[in-house]
């Protein structure tokens, strides 16, 4: 990566392009792994003095791991398409949540990898793919479960769609983070944003499938009903669309940074 790429992006860590930007995320310093949150990218480390561009470039600097999230970011993107492919096709079963779940695992599992340049401390929790796990095992089981134990169904798929909500929320907080250290700084408020949709999403969902079990014959209950279903609806077309544009911004993002070179990603 040259320094010309970098200020093409934007990062804060190099040269003339330096923007003072205030760090977001819980970044750790690489010398004395202090936490840099809400410090100026510009500045020095108050606990060793060691400068907080260092730390933003060992992060950044690295094209194999860069090639990694990408992978896991393409991965994202496909699910995402397909989802709407099998939907158009037929009506959105347990099968087709197990392709689209399998999908995100392994998005997931590109996704938090840890960077090898980093400190152990640097590397992410893997409650992603502890939740998205729950959720395709979940999924699986509903799909292959017989007609005559529909009830397994009604207590496997809400659990397992919880599970994967909760999965793709905390994916969102591991790609805000990887877009802060670097990758796309100007979009991190965006998938900080969808961190909040996607649980925001989660309780709609519990409240409209409750309200389903209610005889809505009291007004008031009735009305609170369909504005939460309508919030779910208006809710997840704005995740898939913002979700959507995000990752193919956080795509070039890395393809700029990487320079799209197989050769220079060999060099030290
Ligand atoms: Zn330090």
């Amino acid at each position: 990566m040259t320094e010309e790429t970098l200020a093409q992006t934007g990062s804060p860590s190099v040269g003339p392009s330096h923007t003072d930007r205030i760090l977001d995320s819980h970044l750790h310093c690489i010398s004395c792994q202090y936490d840099l949150h809400s410090l100026s990218a510009s500045g020095v480390c108050p606990e060793c003095a060691c400068e907080i561009s260092a730390t933003i470039d060992a992060i950044t600097l690295d094209d194999t791991w860069l090639r990694t999230i990408r992978t896991g970011v393409r991965w994202m993107v496909a699910s995402l398409y397909v989802a709407v492919l099998l939907g158009a096709f037929r009506s959105f079963g347990p099968i087709e949540l197990v392709v689209v779940s399998l999908m995100h695992f392994g998005g997931a599992l590109c996704l938090i990898t840890p960077n090898p340049k980093l400190p152990r401390r640097h590397s992410n929790t893997p409650g992603p793919l502890l939740f998205l796990g729950i959720a395709l095992g979940g999924y699986f089981l509903a799909s292959i479960s017989p007609i005559s134990s529909s009830s397994l169904k009604w207590v496997l798929l809400p659990i397992a769609t919880l599970a994967h909500l909760g999965g793709l929320a905390l994916l969102w907080r591991r790609i805000e983070t990887l877009m802060d250290l670097g990758i796309s700084p100007n979009s991190a408020v965006i998938a900080r944003n969808l961190y909040w949709l996607t649980i925001s999403i989660a309780v709609f969902s519990v409240l409209t499938a409750a309200s389903r079990q209610l005889t809505l014959v009291w007004s008031p209950v009735r009305y609170a009903a369909l504005a939460s279903a309508g919030l779910l609806m208006v809710g997840l077309l704005v995740w898939y669309f913002a979700s959507l544009i995000t990752l193919h911004l956080m795509s070039i993002s890395i393809r700029r940074l990487i320079g799209d070179a197989p050769a220079t990603a060999a060099s030290p």
